[in-house]
Parts: structure tokens; sequence; C-alpha cells
């Protein structure tokens, strides 16, 4: 399998096999008695690894069960403790947030730029507010956002969304000076079902269910020892070659970019994460290209979400001022550790061939 769908989900890391297989018979961490205790001890090891690699405190580290869950703690779980019910999201979230948002309520957009960065025209950032939430990274174009100066130019806590920058850039939580940001293993060769939402002692976001007052109170539950352990080996190889990896994926994503179709609508700015190539292809429908490109070996998404296998324009394309035509006929090519110099050339010769195709097809 030709394999360019990293941003959805990467796959587990053999480090992370190992640790997470070492750690597989963990009893429960909460156990008074020896076996107890060693399970707390491999926990304690997989939060002190995430705290150093984040440069935050190990009880700031909350083990959750994905980036949705820990997405949805930050913005629940800081709505309720202020006495404002406003809230503040940038127009390109994820759905981990921007549904989470919709769901409270009371929201505010912020708007992005044309080539897809979040920008506060309106001085939204200046007024009152529960909680702002601006992802890293978006997941769809890969563009970096300006998170410090979103940060900055509020006096509401900040939750950052950075599921997708994990493991690509390097990222200091206390010198961020964000309430809370997320993560998520399966997205840099960690287990699926383990995220990690890094949480200031204060304000600490209130719990969304109640238990055993496991992880601070913040997150009950008994914590899945074998995913923390699987989840703080793939973060340990993800950072360890970081810089070097970044560097020669950006190399082939430049090649990738090099090779489009020259007709071709390129949506991800310069400003990005290595790992993303979004790319708009006016007059082929997107659908019609991933499953042309899936007969042919080739695995790679539209990156927005498909409801009742309806093709969808992306909403965050259409927020960056994309046509809703252009936006439906797009592709998102997303690389990663495992990607080679010759899956990517393979793919670029595929490509033209399916964008013709597909516009012969014609748009629905
Ligand atoms: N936030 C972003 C930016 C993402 O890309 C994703 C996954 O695609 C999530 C949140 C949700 O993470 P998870 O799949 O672990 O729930």
């Amino acid at each position: 399998m030709l394999y360019f769908d990293h941003a959805a989900t990467t796959p587990m890391r053999e480090s992370a096999k190992h640790a997470w297989l070492q750690a597989s018979s963990a009893l429960n961490p909460s156990g008074q008695y020896a076996l107890g205790r060693r399970a707390r001890s491999l926990l304690d090891d997989a939060r002190e690894t995430v705290a150093k690699v984040f440069s935050c405190d190990p009880i700031e580290v909350i083990f959750t069960a994905s980036g949705t869950e820990s997405d949805n703690i930050a913005l629940k779980g800081l709505h309720a403790i202020s006495p404002h019910s406003k809230v503040v999201i940038s127009a390109i979230e994820h759905s981990a947030v921007y549904e989470t948002a919709q769901f409270l309520g009371d929201v505010e957009l912020l708007p992005v730029t044309r080539e897809g960065f979040v920008h506060d025209p309106h001085g939204i950032l200046a007024q009152p507010a529960a909680v702002v939430s601006c992802m890293w990274a978006n997941n769809e174009t890969g563009a970096i956002q300006p998170v410090g100066q979103i940060i900055a130019a509020t006096s509401a806590p900040v939750h950052v969304d950075a599921v997708q920058a994990v493991g690509k850039v390097p990222i200091n939580f206390h010198a961020l000076g964000a309430a809370s940001l997320a993560m998520s293993g399966h997205k840099f060769g960690g287990p699926r079902g383990v995220g990690v939402l890094l949480a200031k002692r204060s304000p600490a976001p209130a719990p969304l269910f109640h238990g055993g007052g496991q992880e601070r109170g913040i997150r009950s539950g008994t914590v899945d020892v074998a995913g923390a352990c699987g989840f703080a080996a793939a973060l340990t190889e993800a950072v360890a070659t970081m810089d070097q990896e970044q560097q020669r994926l950006a190399a082939l994503k430049d090649m990738i970019i090099a090779g489009l179709p020259e007709d071709s609508i390129l949506n991800t700015p310069k400003d990005s994460l290595a790992t993303h190539v979004n790319v708009s292809f006016p007059g082929a429908e997107g659908d019609s290209l991933i499953m042309l490109l899936d007969s042919q070996g080739f695995a790679l998404a539209t990156g927005s979400a498909c409801a009742n296998g309806v093709n969808r324009a992306s909403r965050v394309l259409l927020a960056q001022g994309v046509d809703e035509k252009t936006a439906r006929g797009t592709l998102r090519i997303s690389l990663g550790y495992t990607t080679t110099e010759d899956e990517v050339a393979q793919l670029i010769e595929a490509l033209p061939k399916a964008v013709a195709i597909a516009r012969q097809a014609g748009m629905a």
C-alpha cells in the first residue's frame, strides 16, 4: 500500500509496540501492593518522559483516551469554571474543538487569511471570554498558526490543539503560556486511543466525568498503563529524530509540489508542517480522485469529513476563501516516517492521469 494519509493516523512505531507489549501485563496503578506500585512506576516514567519533552511538570500531564477527549476536557472544563460564557475558536479548528464549541454555544470565530493563518482583524481577542482555542497546525493544510500571538492578545485561558504538530515542531508548554494543550498518540506513531492533555495547575479544567479521582481528578478512570508507555516511547523516538526527519520530509514535500499538474491550486502555505500538501484540481471531484488512486494502491484523503458518502467542501478551505467547487476537488497528501522517495515518485506519476480521468467524469 502506498500510504499518504499520515495526518489521519500513522503506523505504530516498533519502539512503541515494544514498550506497549512490555507494559501490557501491568495491573492497576492505583493498587497499593507491589504489583500496583510496579504499574504506577511505569506510568510515572511515561508521565515524566512526556513532561520532559514539553518542558512542563509531570503533574500537568493528564492521560486521556484521544485527542478528541483532550479537546473536550479543555473546552468544556475551562468553560465550566469561568464567569464568562463566550467561546472563541478559530474558523479552521478540527471538529473535536469546533463541535465542542458549538455544543457550548455563544461561539465567536476568528477568521483566517487567504493563506490559511488565523488572525483577529476585529479585535475579538480583546473581549472577555471563558476560553479561547486555536490549533498549532491545521490538520488539512498543515498551516502553522500564530498561537503565541493569540495567547498574548487575550486575557482568557487559551487551549491549543497540537494534535498535528506534536513530534514535528518543538513545543515548550511553560514558555507558550497556554492553559492547556491537546495531543494524540496515534498521530506520531503511538497507539491509537491514547491522548494527553497538558493542563496548568491553574486554571485547571473541571472534570467531564466523575469517579475515582485519577489524573488530578480531571480525568477519572483507571489509566491505561501500556497505552501511556507506548505513547511515551513513540514520542521519544519522534522527538529524537525530529530535525532530520522533518528535513527529509520537507524535501519530499517540495518534490510533490514541483510535480503537481500545472493547473493545480496549492492550499498549503509556505509556513506549514513538512508533512502536509493540500491541493485542489478544479473540475475534478475529490471522491473520484480518491477512488481512482485507491484502485492503484494509493491511500489518501480529501482531508474533510464526508457525511453519508457525499463529498462536502471542506469548512477549512471555505474559511480561507477557496470557492466551493474548487474545494470539492481537493486532496490532502500527508507524509510520515515510513514515506519513501520511491513512493512519492510513484504518486507524482499517477496523479496527472487520475486528475484527467476524474475531470472527464465531471462533478456531481
Ligand atoms: N485535533 C486535530 C487537529 C486532529 O487532526 C485530530 C485527528 O485527526 C484530532 C484533534 C482528534 O484526535 P483523535 O483522533 O485522537 O481523537
